[in-house]
């Protein structure tokens, strides 16, 4: 134990040198600033606190190997920690190659969980990292989007009768979930982690808010206040993202193809338009849908000199980068985590992070209070799959939402940890609204 720092002497228990690791990160020195992310993080995350205290003393994951892939932030390095406590062996990689922060890795790498996680890898290095975690036969996936879920369908075939089950974080992962239920072709059941209400109403709507923000503002460092900000998709994280651009002083115009959606903007007090009527207004663009091609060719065709473009939306094909890439007439990098392309026009348009996961590429992702919730429906809803192995299977459908108990569950948990209690229905009134 030696080699600890003085001041991190008081967390000499996660530093388990004889445990067999064998992780792949860029570089294990630099566990030390890891650590204090992870310390940090761990200090507001009181929901992940009382669930790591429970899993150690209940080990429901004793005997079994997690495979998680999340962004490997210190919220996520903190999630596997609690696994850990619980018995988990632990596998974790990240699921962007751009949120994956070394020091970070580093740190959960000497705490004894295998990481296998590299900033900015290749394609081929993200998926190398994947198949690690996966080649072990885990026993339950947590994911983040689909990816690992996909690999294991389409690479680890022979693996998939050890797979209890898996996890779900976000709204596209579950999109891809419905294609293969639909189809017949999940062969173990995933609990849908985003539909809790405790995940959407509150990560993507107040998390995806505040940390797409901080993602934008940390890597232009301008004013929002007077801009004319364009916000694609009125979903969850959309309306996020519209919040607190009109907080932060913006002008916002939302476009939108839902028409309730649309509408629902439009009582919010935001402009509503196509995006080709939105394109020559913006200042600064945030797309947000899930979806593909939202803005492409035509839309930098008439858009302002200057313009600034980014997504929040689950993968990089929202802002058609790869058409800036090709058609640029010379790009530069303009600051940390901003390209710039200059177009035969002579307009330039400035991208953040290469158009993926600006809060995540550009910022710590979503705050801690918020992934404390989200976190704390995955670990119990991992918990959950452990509890009822063997009885999951084989039912036709295999797409489980996260039940009621667990959601209101952590609400409790939340309001308890701030110190708020709420009014409980008395007979009298349960008899009045839901009658004997
Ligand atoms: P959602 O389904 O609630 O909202 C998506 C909205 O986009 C819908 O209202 C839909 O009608 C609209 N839309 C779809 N295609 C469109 C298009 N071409 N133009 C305009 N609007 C369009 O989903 P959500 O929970 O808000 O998630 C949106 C995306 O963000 C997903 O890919 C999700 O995985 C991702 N996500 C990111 C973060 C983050 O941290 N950045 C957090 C949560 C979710
Ligand atoms: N693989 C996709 C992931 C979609 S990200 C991609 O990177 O392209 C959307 C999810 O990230 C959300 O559902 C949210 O719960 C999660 N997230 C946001 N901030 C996070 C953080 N700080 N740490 C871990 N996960 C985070």
């Amino acid at each position: 134990m030696s080699s600890i720092p003085k001041y991190l002497a008081n967390f000499a228990s996660l530093f388990p040198e004889e445990k067999n690791i064998m992780s792949e990160i860029r570089n294990k020195d630099l566990y030390p600033s890891g650590q204090l992310k992870i310390d940090w993080v761990r200090a507001h995350m009181p929901l992940l606190n009382g669930l790591e205290a429970d899993f150690s003393k209940t080990k429901p994951f004793k005997g079994l190997k997690v495979s998680l892939s999340v962004h490997m932030e210190a919220k996520t390095a903190y999630l596997c920690q609690v696994l850990a406590a619980g018995g988990a062996e632990m596998y974790a990689t990240g699921c962007n190659p751009l949120s994956t922060q070394d020091d970070v890795a580093a740190a959960l790498d000497r705490s004894g969980v295998n990481v296998f996680a590299l900033h900015g890898a290749t394609p081929q290095e993200y998926e190398h990292c994947l198949r690690k975690v996966l080649e072990i036969g885990p026993n339950i996936i947590i994911d983040d989007g689909g990816d690992l879920v996909n690999l294991m369908l389409t690479e680890f075939r022979d693996l998939i009768s050890g797979v209890i089950g898996g996890c779900e974080e976000t709204t596209t992962g579950i999109l891809r979930l419905r294609r293969l239920n639909a189809a017949k072709e999940l062969p173990f059941p995933m609990m849908l982690v985003n539909d809790a209400q405790c995940k959407h109403f509150f990560d993507n709507r107040y998390g995806t808010g505040q940390s797409v923000w901080n993602g934008i503002n940390r890597a232009t460092n301008l004013i929002v206040a007077g801009k004319t900000v364009v916000v694609a998709g009125y979903g969850w994280c959309g309306k996020g993202v519209s919040m607190r651009a009109k907080g932060l002083g913006a002008k916002v115009i939302v476009t939108e193809i839902d028409p309730v959606k649309a509408i629902e903007a439009v009582m919010d007090g935001f402009q509503v338009m196509t995006m080709k009527e939105a394109a020559p207004k913006g200042d600064l663009f945030v797309t947000v849908t899930g979806c593909d091609d939202v803005i492409t060719a035509e839309h930098f065709a008439i858009m302002k000199d200057g313009a600034i473009l980014c997504n929040a939306g689950h993968f990089d094909c929202e802002v058609d980068v790869a058409y800036l890439e090709k058609s640029a007439v010379k790009t530069s990098p303009a600051r940390e985590n901003i390209k710039a392309y200059t177009m035969e026009d002579g307009k330039t348009f400035y991208v953040i992070a290469e158009g993926r996961l600006v809060n995540l590429a550009a910022g710590d992702g979503h705050p801690a209070e918020i992934m404390d919730m989200s976190f704390a429906i995955q670990a119990l809803s991992a918990k959950y799959l452990a509890d009822h192995r063997g009885q999951e299977r084989g039912k036709g459908d295999m797409l489980l939402n996260v039940p009621e108990e667990i959601d209101r569950a952590v609400a409790f948990r939340k309001l308890a940890a701030w110190g708020i209690s709420i009014d409980k229905l008395t007979e009298k009134q349960r008899l009045y609204l839901y009658g004997e």
